[in-house]
């Protein structure tokens, strides 16, 4: 059973030490597929209030048509959102604050944990008639910015069976390494973009360069974890100074425990794979809530490159996907666990924000600057 949810940055209140806060964690119900229907699904989630979600599970016995309620079990969390709510409200209460902070030069992360088909991709990718986080978050970054010496620039990576690959430009696969903003991957492409039609197109490309394999559970499903990073860049008028926020969307692989399906082929080496990231992901959030020195980021791709999100500094949100349908209870008695755990991760509060000194600009970059500012006022 869920605990009291204490607000963020509450903990820390008080003292000289960087104010903790912690993961802001939401839920998501998806509405009922006709599949699921078809297949005569009872909803087993219930949603209690705007924070409280109740969880029954069923026993059918022998008798399938005669359900019995064997025991409900409550959460709580920052946020529930029904089947109703639309992606601009799942927008707006999870990301737009992080948004905020990314153009103040702080780092934000979002990422959609739940089972196949459970609602992760339609949460951040979305379709062209309902775009989802990523384009909304990238269409309020281009609102907001109005001044010329923003840029922003856009990579798109996918880890699959522990190899990190572009997919704004496929390749070869890229390696992970550590510098001073956190963990990087060595030659990603990371693109200009002016205008949120451009950047949906992009996303849609680079999402058809996801490997997505058939399973004998589900005709496909995502089998790679999707990391969409956003660097908006400011430049302050003289040139001197270079603020960079940086968020990540992330689009993770199906939670379920694969795969009991078929083990003598390539789907149970990929199934231990997956099983690895999101493994190492949750040793890293029990790690962390257990407050262990030694947190296990080491130990999948996954969780080397989301690092700062879940340790460092860094505002994170986790946004658990679920499915309404009885059918699914065990995948969804799994992702509420795993989120109830998550919302106990405390972070550090980033009070100062990414900025360097540039060295004194050249005369060139000095004359457009001198340009940019008389056009400015
Ligand atoms: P996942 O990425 O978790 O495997 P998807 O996002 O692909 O799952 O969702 C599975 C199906 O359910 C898709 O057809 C998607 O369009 C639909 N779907 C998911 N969430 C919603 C929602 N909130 N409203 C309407 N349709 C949804
Ligand atoms: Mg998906």
């Amino acid at each position: 059973v869920g605990g009291k949810l204490k607000a963020a940055g509450e903990a820390g209140a008080g003292t000289d030490e960087a104010p903790e806060s912690r993961i802001l964690v939401f839920v998501r119900l998806r509405p009922m597929s006709r599949k699921e229907k078809e297949a005569g699904s009872r909803s087993c989630v219930k949603i209690v209030n705007r924070k409280e979600v109740s969880l029954t599970e069923f026993s059918s016995e022998n008798d399938y048509l005669r359900l019995k309620r064997v025991r409900d079990s409550q959460f709580c969390f920052d946020s529930v959102f029904p089947d109703s709510t639309t992606q601009a409200e799942v927008y707006s209460t999870s990301t737009a604050d992080l948004v905020e902070g990314v153009l103040q030069g702080r780092n934000g992360t979002v990422f959609c944990y739940g089972a196949t088909g459970a609602g992760k991709t339609y949460t951040m990718l979305g379709t062209m008639e309902n775009p989802g986080v990523m384009v909304l978050a990238i269409h309020d970054l281009f609102s907001k910015v109005t001044q010329r010496n923003h840029s922003i620039k856009l990579s798109y990576l996918e880890i699959y069976n522990e190899t990190v690959r572009d997919l704004l430009s496929p390749g070869s696969p890229l390696n992970l390494r550590e510098d001073k903003q956190g963990t990087v991957a060595a030659g990603l492409t990371q693109r200009s973009v002016y205008s949120t039609d451009e950047v949906m197109e992009l996303l849609q490309k680079g999402n058809k360069n996801r490997t997505t394999e058939p399973t004998l559970v589900n005709e496909t499903s995502s089998r790679s974890h999707a990391v969409l990073q956003v660097a908006v860049e400011y430049r302050s008028l003289d040139g001197v100074n270079l603020k960079v926020g940086k968020l990540s969307l992330i689009d993770l692989a199906g939670s379920e425990r694969a795969l009991a399906t078929d083990q003598r082929t390539q789907r149970s080496i990929e199934g231990a794979n997956i099983n690895r990231s999101l493994l190492a992901l949750s040793s890293c959030i029990n790690a962390l809530v257990e407050g262990k020195k030694h947190i296990p980021y080491r130990n999948s791709k996954l969780t080397q490159l989301l690092k700062d999100s879940l340790g460092g500094s860094c505002n994170t949100v986790m946004i658990a996907n679920i499915s309404p349908s009885h059918l699914s209870f065990g995948e969804t008695q799994n992702t509420l666990h795993w989120a109830d755990r998550a919302k106990e991760i405390k972070t550090k509060t980033q009070t100062t924000v990414n900025e360097e000194v540039l060295d004194q600009p050249d005369s060139k970059t000095m004359l457009v600057l001198e340009l940019q500012k008389q056009n400015s006022v």
